[in-house]
């Protein structure tokens, strides 16, 4: 498989180069030149698969000659080994037409361990041929830090730096990524906020005296290997309630588009998939864009579902290339004046291309809060502030056809949001037993000055220079 930039100008690289390049050098995101196509009779033969190997099927095509089948099948039978749920991502019926889909039951309690878990494997793999060394350098508000600080610990070849605002993360959080001591795990608590953490992260990854020595990388969710990972649970999740017999639609809590556009890359792949329903909070660009055309930034108002609080989705920058004949200038274009404008209309034909499979919906607290509400009245079942967002989309969605079942994705296991969910419905949850001594482990991480200079100095006295 070839994959192409978004933008049109950058090399064209296979899936070993996409996975270690991030973005594109033109600007864009990568994707692969054509969709892998299944058709109804292979679809049919994936049922009753464990994970697995399910896995090991939905991504093969993406993979293509950069790994053998069983090499595959290795990797995600040790990644989805990790998970503590024996079908890795269970679904749970509320009543008969929603379902929830639950990606939480990996080590960091959210479903970016689904990808993640599976990304650290591929690193270690593809640098290992290559005898070459990566750094990894990020900054994270919470979810994302200690599921990449997970999937990476003890890795060969790996250094990790993550940065997290000092005091401003939950105790959690905070310690699902200090307590990990392996030595390549390097945690700074900066003076200041996300955006500062964020900022110094962005100057070091365009500071050529850094970039020249190091390989330096990052894991956020435009990289490809990651999206391809989250194809594989909307196959999973449809292949259980009758697919490819019977259509699915799916309600998707959505911040940086990259779990809503897996399944949209589903759809493409011949899964019946008969709607996608971005959800959002207040913080409703997305929603604006799908239902309006106007994909404008504002500013963020911080809420209960922190992980959705985005101002420009990244993501949906691969959605307008598809969506709009493939046309890398036409993207470049667009992209070039959102940059300067903070705003972008939409093409007709990228909205009704869009319009075939994607609608959207927006969820203020009170309506998050009902929605916990319901379900744990209704159901027994204890939900977090994200999952909420989206079965109140799911609940609300009109004109689907009776017999099509409803999954929302429920993207973090509610003991995460403790205290939003004790607001919601007088419930403390309880942190899984597996992770249940978090507070009683040791904790490691350096504490440093708002400052760019301090924070450079310190990677590049730490990080391992790559090969040649
Ligand atoms: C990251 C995250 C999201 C948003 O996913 P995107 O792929 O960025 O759209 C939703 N819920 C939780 C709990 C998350 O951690």
């Amino acid at each position: 498989m070839i994959y192409v930039s978004t933008r049109g100008r950058a090399p064209a690289l296979d899936f070993e180069g996409v996975t270690l390049a991030g973005l594109a050098s033109d600007g864009g995101l990568y994707v692969p030149e054509t969709w892998p196509r299944f058709s109804h009779d292979d679809i049919a033969a994936m049922a009753g698969l464990p994970y697995a190997e399910l896995a090991q099927r939905v991504m093969q095509p993406f993979v293509g000659d950069s790994l053998a089948p069983d090499r595959l099948l290795a990797l995600t039978t040790a990644a989805y080994g990790r998970f503590s749920h024996a079908a890795v991502t269970p679904l749970v019926q509320l009543d008969e037409k929603q379902w929830l889909l639950e990606l939480f039951h990996g080590p960091t309690l959210a479903f970016k361990d689904v990808a993640l878990q599976l990304l650290g494997l591929l690193f270690e793999e593809f640098l290992a041929r290559r005898d070459d060394h990566l750094t990894i350098v990020g900054a994270t508000s919470g979810d994302t830090g200690s599921a990449a600080i997970d999937a990476v610990a003890g890795r060969a070849k790996v250094d990790i730096f993550m940065l997290h605002p000092h005091g401003r993360v939950s105790a959690v959080q905070r310690r699902q990524m200090t307590t990990v001591l392996a030595p390549n795990v390097h945690n700074i608590a900066i003076d200041g906020s996300f955006d500062d953490a964020q900022a110094m992260v962005k100057r070091m990854f365009n500071d050529g005296a850094v970039t020249g020595r190091f390989g330096i990388a990052a894991v956020n969710s435009i990289n490809w290997a990651r999206l391809m990972a989250q194809v594989v649970y909307y196959f999973a999740a449809a292949l259980q309630l009758g697919a490819p017999q019977r259509k699915i639609a799916f309600s998707v809590p959505t911040g940086n588009f990259g779990d809503v556009f897996a399944g949209y890359v589903a759809a493409q792949m011949g899964l019946p998939v008969e709607r996608l329903i971005v959800a959002t909070n207040v913080n409703d660009i997305l929603h604006r864009a799908l239902a309006q055309g106007d994909y404008s930034a504002g500013t963020v108002t911080p809420t209960a579902a922190p992980s959705m609080d985005i101002q420009v989705s990244s993501n949906f920058e691969r959605l307008l290339y598809d969506a709009g004949g493939r046309d890398g200038a036409l993207l470049a274009d667009q992209m070039a004046r959102f940059e300067a404008t903070k705003a972008l209309q939409l093409t007709n034909a990228q909205r009704d291309h869009a319009a075939h499979l994607l609608t959207s919906a927006r969820a203020d607290a009170d309506a998050m809060i009902a929605a916990q509400r319901w379900a744990f009245d209704h159901c027994g079942q204890v939900i977090d502030p994200h999952t909420a967002i989206a079965l109140h989309a799911a609940r609300i969605a009109e004109g689907l056809p009776a017999d099509v079942p409803v999954v929302t994705l429920a993207t973090a296991h509610p003991a995460k949001f403790g205290d939003a969910v004790m607001a919601a419905i007088g419930q403390q949850p309880v942190l899984p037993a597996r992770v249940g001594d978090l507070f009683d482990r040791e904790e490691r991480y350096d504490r440093l000055p708002g400052d760019y200079a301090a924070v450079r100095d310190y990677v590049t006295a730490r990080a391992t220079p790559r090969n040649g």
